[in-house]
């Protein structure tokens, strides 16, 4: 028997540039073009952003091939629709010096970043996120994925991009629940590391519901440092990076619990207050910081109550589901205070045992 190694050098460190102001899409072609000399240039978008005239502003004239994706939306966000990207992408006669600019919301991230990991084994992705959860979360962090017809996020890959430009004028043209919903993502950023940011959140309410363009990028500046450092530290979400997932745990199971009739930052702001609850049966600091919470989470108008028609035997149920559980009970990301994840004995992800989480559904 003859046995050999194969040495494979660590890949050189990535570093990617994020770029936040508002209106600053006409500036930001010429940007891709100074990155990538003579690469040839894809762009992926849906049907939504193409009429709100994002796209137009971006390539001011310049003829790129482009995929729409139509319908808009999560129902979009499947093989068949990488499938076809990547074939649009041969029949224009792309080769590996291709890079990917995804236009979009997180569905558009998620599908043009899988597509940019698969095309050619992979080639690079400059996201452009337009939703607040996009702006906030999905485009950066590397995470990209779509659905099969049995669970979301079925296919993925890890696929940093090669910058991300963040223009928070683009979000005036979003509807006002989606706008509400994503800034879910915010308020648990501020929630799990910054207390000085949530009292930002807390002070400039109404200037962020008027879709206030300085605060807006101050409140990404927030996001983007928060989410950024998170992902440096443990890229591959090997533990600290499911601080993120605050919220998320109860969240996830009331989101499919519901049929995904809530949108995904309703029933996040729903997990958030399951998750205050349980630090409260748990005894973990002051039990005020959830009333502040909750109270964030209503002057955005979100719920902060589960739905009537939920049957809380079947939360539990989907709680066993959840795609990090072990032994069929996941564990739970709390806070010990605004800003401060707990963490017991290097764990960022606690056990909660089941009559907590039963207590906390039944006063839900
Ligand atoms: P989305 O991309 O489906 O956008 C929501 C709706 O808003 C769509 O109809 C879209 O066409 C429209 N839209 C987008 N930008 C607009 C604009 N500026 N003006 C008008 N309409 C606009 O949804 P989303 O909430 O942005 O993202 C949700 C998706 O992101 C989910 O699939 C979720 O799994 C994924 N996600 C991924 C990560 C990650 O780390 N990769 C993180 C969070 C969420």
């Amino acid at each position: 028997m003859i046995e050999l190694t194969v040495s494979i050098p660590a890949r050189d460190p990535k570093n990617y540039g994020i770029t936040i102001g508002a209106e600053i899409l006409p500036s930001i072609w010429p940007r891709i073009e100074a990155d990538f000399p003579g690469c040839s240039k894809f762009v992926v978008t849906d049907e939504n952003v193409f009429a709100a005239g994002h796209l137009k502003r971006l390539l001011g004239g310049r003829q790129v091939p482009t995929f729409v994706i139509a319908p808009a939306g999560e129902t979009s966000k499947n093989m068949d629709t990488v499938v076809s990207i990547i074939e649009a992408m041969e029949k224009a006669y792309l080769g590996r010096d291709t890079v990917v600019i995804g236009i979009g919301g997180g569905t558009v991230g998620d599908v043009a970043g899988f597509a940019a990991s698969m095309f050619k084994r992979g080639v690079p992705v400059v996201h452009i996120p337009t939703t607040t959860v996009a702006q906030a979360d999905s485009a950066i962090g590397g995470k990209t994925g779509v659905d099969s017809t049995m669970s979301k996020n079925a296919f993925g890959t890890f696929w940093h991009p090669a910058a991300v430009y963040i223009d928070v004028a683009t979000l005036e043209t979003l509807d006002d629940r989606q706008y509400r919903a994503g800034l879910v993502e915010s308020v648990k950023h501020a929630v799990i590391a910054d207390s000085e940011y949530f009292a930002f959140i807390e002070k400039n309410i109404q200037a962020i519901l008027l879709r206030d363009r300085a605060i807006l990028q101050k409140i990404a500046d927030f996001n983007c440092r928060i989410k950024g450092k998170v992902v440096e530290t443990d890229p591959n979400e090997q533990n600290m990076r499911r601080i993120l997932n605050y919220g998320h745990t109860i969240g996830h199971a009331v989101e499919s619990a519901g049929g995904y009739k809530l949108l995904h930052g309703e029933a996040v702001a729903i997990g958030m207050i399951a998750a205050g609850l349980i630090e409260i049966e748990m005894g973990l600091g002051d039990p005020r910081k959830l009333e502040k919470i909750s109270a964030v989470l209503k002057k955005l108008r979100l719920p902060v109550k589960l739905p009537k028609d939920l049957a809380d035997n079947n939360l539990v149920d989907l709680i066993k589901r959840d795609k990090k559980a072990l032994n069929r009970w996941p564990r739970f990301v709390l806070i010990s205070q605004i800003g401060q994840v707990y963490c017991r004995d290097g764990q960022w992800a606690v056990e909660v045992g089941l009559p907590i989480v039963e207590k906390v559904l039944r006063i839900l």
